[in-house]
């Protein structure tokens, strides 16, 4: 199998771009839907329908009810054909930029990405999450086209509730546990090849801006502000994370987080905070020293990331539930089997148990 490397056209960052966005789509189409939730569109729709309109672009918006599942992206879908629309823009979380570009992928045409919070890194990949409408994971989709153009303005990312910048980061963190294992593993990324070393060298820059800015950028953001920190960890955020993680390839962290979506006692914690706890899982499936593993806890309590179970809304879980998370992890399907070793559930079972211990020792210490 080849490597292969894959990203959107064009990438957009800084304060303010919500108002330029006609500028960058100007070539992408004649007439535009904006697809966000009723919050969202509150925060954006008039600077977006305005710079559009602008640039020549005919617009208008449709209500997003906040799960990406079949049906809405059904129900979407049928508005983009009716309005004939050729440029979808999917505006919000995770959740809304999946439905968007599913939404296009049905009609056709162009996709713009615009996150609003710098929480997970959908805004860059190729695919989409798809749950069921009660929340839980059900599969991904994958689509031969990037988004055409992701456009990120940091004031909005900035005063965005700070919950999701600090899961964002969580979920950046992951990239290069994962992107590493794939590249050890000789496994496919989620692009259809094996990992370029661009790709891996991304998931490792991601991780390198992380630790060397996450703090102070959420001492910033904290204080609804953009600081040179903001822009860099909404790059690796974003950017970073979702080429590093597509082109790099996903591990054990993301099965994880997918099989602790199947308790419904976890639906409360975000996207990022599940994946923290499965990339401490991960490294301790991997074995790591001691020392690495209270370090990247104890970066994890400084960040405001849960360490524990108990933090992700399971509160002493039996052995059982704990089973359900690994079976789920070890699905066949699942990127978990990129680890550079077997991976059975039993041995992701104990390796929950363990971290959710080592989590409360150093929380105690
Ligand atoms: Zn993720």
């Amino acid at each position: 199998m080849p490597t292969v490397y894959k990203s959107p056209a064009a990438y957009v960052q800084g304060r303010g771009v919500t108002a330029e966005i006609g500028d960058h789509a100007a070539s992408l189409g004649e007439t535009a839907l904006l697809i966000a939730d009723g919050m969202v569109l509150d925060l954006v729709e008039d600077d977006v329908r305005d710079s559009l309109e602008d640039a020549g672009i005919e617009a208008s918006s449709a209500e997003f009810n906040g799960e990406s599942s079949e049906d809405e992206i059904a129900r979407l879908a049928e508005t983009t054909a009716e309005r004939e629309a050729d440029i979808v823009i999917g505006a919000g979380g995770g959740k809304a930029l999946d439905t968007a570009k599913a939404v296009r992928e049905q009609a056709g045409g162009a996709m713009v990405s615009m996150p609003t919070v710098a929480s997970t890194d959908a805004p860059t990949s190729a695919l989409s999450v798809i749950y069921s409408e009660h929340g839980e994971f059900q599969e991904y989709w994958f689509y031969a086209d990037h988004p055409d153009l992701v456009l990120v303005d940091t004031e909005i990312v900035a005063t965005a509730p700070a919950r999701f910048f600090r899961s964002g980061i969580a979920d950046g963190l992951a990239t290069w546990f994962e992107a590493d294992a794939t590249y050890q593993s000789h496994g496919d990324n989620v692009v259809g090849g094996k990992p370029t070393r661009a790709g891996h060298s991304l998931a490792r820059l991601c991780y390198e801006t992380l630790c060397d800015h996450g703090l102070s950028a959420l001492d910033a953001v904290d204080s609804d502000v953009v600081t040179e920190s903001v822009e860099a960890v909404t790059e690796a955020n974003t950017l970073l994370s979702g080429l590093g993680f597509e082109s790099g390839g996903l591990a054990a962290a993301h099965s994880i987080h997918n099989g602790l979506t199947q308790l419904e006692a976890t639906h409360d914690a975000t996207h990022g905070e599940k994946v923290n706890i499965g990339t401490i899982t991960q490294l301790v499936l991997e074995g790591r020293d001691d020392e690495f593993i209270e370090e990247y806890i104890t970066f994890s309590l400084d960040l405001g990331l849960p360490v524990t179970l108990e933090e992700i809304g399971l509160d002493d879980p039996d052995r059982s539930d704990l089973d359900i998370v690994a079976k789920a992890a070890c699905d066949d399907e699942e990127t978990i089997h990129n680890q550079p070793f077997d991976v059975t559930p039993p041995v992701v079972r104990d390796a929950l148990v363990t971290v959710d211990e080592a989590g409360h020792r150093v929380r105690r210490s």
